[in-house]
């Protein structure tokens, strides 16, 4: 009777830590989205089949960008349509603004059907525009100004380090490809970087904008569009929160970089008004008559 104490006692201790172990587990799991419900939402589709290689379980120590960006673009590679001349001119000008790219891996772009102006950056050089920004857009200079940002901040690792951030914060030693790519998904299509980061993209925008020789007022005008456009539309609706729309410095942003734009020396800049019209880029085709002098 003695000397069973200390058995119910260890028996306690290990039964503590299965409990303990398991709220930690459950906790973890209920925290990772179940599906991509909302990202799906705005393509308006729905789920397809899953990818094989989606569903083995990896620790995240073995995660890898590109891995990443992989498996984020599968889920979204089906529901593009190859013959649109949208995609077919946004790709092109990916391809080209990234010649210059230190990242080891291709960028990818996508179209998601929103009607609200706005552009998404994911780990491997996953990128995305809505419908509404290429409405919004008067020329190629502007639509170039919004992707060299987002570019920035794949270029820069904001992307990758967000989602690093968020799985050492909730504790997931490993995963399935497929769970990493709805969870990366969930944390990135809402408002993710900090002002710091939005500074750097900006910045990295502008340069790419000067360095293709792009009309750099671009960068200004296009901030001053999103301003505009938040102010006139209700975005409650929307599924997913905007980023460009909720940003509280856009106005600041504008005329930030349209002072930087006066800076820059006399020269002849590209406008491309035509190339966007005609959905056929530069690196396509250029026309003297979209050349500008500031
Ligand atoms: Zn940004």
């Amino acid at each position: 009777m003695f000397n069973r104490r200390p058995i119910y006692f260890i028996l306690l201790i290990l039964f503590g830590g299965v409990i303990s172990f398991l709220a930690i587990k459950s906790k973890a799991n209920v925290e990772l989205p179940a599906t991509l419900s909302p990202a799906f939402q705005l393509l308006g589709k729905p789920v397809k089949t899953l990818d094989r290689s989606l569903t083995k379980l990896m620790p995240i120590s073995d995660l890898d960008e590109k891995k990443l960006g992989d498996s984020i673009a599968l889920r979204y590679e089906s529901y593009a349509d190859e013959k649109d001349p949208d995609l077919i001119y946004l790709r092109s000008l990916i391809s080209n603004l990234t010649i210059g790219k230190e990242k080891r891996f291709e960028y990818r772009i996508f179209i998601m059907d929103s009607s609200v102006p706005n552009a998404y950056a994911m780990p491997g050089g996953v990128l995305f525009v809505t419908k509404g920004l290429l409405n919004m857009v008067t020329s190629e200079a502007e639509l170039v100004a919004v992707l060299g940002h987002e570019i920035g901040h794949v270029e820069l690792s904001h992307c990758m380090d967000m989602v690093r951030g968020e799985l050492l914060a909730r504790k997931i030693g490993a995963s399935t490809l497929g769970e990493l790519a709805d969870l990366t998904a969930a944390i990135l299509l809402r408002p993710a970087f900090g002002k710091n980061q939005e500074d750097e993209s900006d910045q990295y925008g502008y340069d790419l904008l000067l360095r293709e020789n792009y009309d750099p007022f671009a960068m200004g005008r296009t901030f001053l569009k999103l301003q505009e456009e938040s102010g006139g539309k209700e975005n409650a609706a929307s599924p997913i929160q905007e980023y460009f729309m909720t940003h509280p410095y856009l106005s600041h942003r504008s005329e930030k970089f349209s002072e930087k734009a006066r800076m820059e020396e006399e020269g002849k800049y590209y406008l491309g008004k035509k190339n966007l019209k005609k959905r056929t880029s530069r690196y396509q085709n250029e026309y003297d008559q979209e050349f500008i002098t500031h």
